[in-house]
């Protein structure tokens, strides 16, 4: 949950991809960054911790 300066609430936009060749465990492990938009301001923040 990510929360905007405005006091609204960030909707995951994307998130990044595992990088190729990660078996599942290394995917466990992997932390994937996303981006996340402000459906109030339309502010956009990048690279937010996802997993
Ligand atoms: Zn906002």
């Amino acid at each position: 949950m990510f929360l905007c300066s405005c006091g609204g609430v960030m909707l995951v936009y994307e998130i990044e991809k595992y990088p190729d060749g990660l078996s599942s465990a290394d995917e466990l492990e992997y932390e994937r960054k996303c981006t996340v938009e402000c459906p109030n301001c339309k502010m956009i923040l990048s690279d937010q911790k996802y997993d």
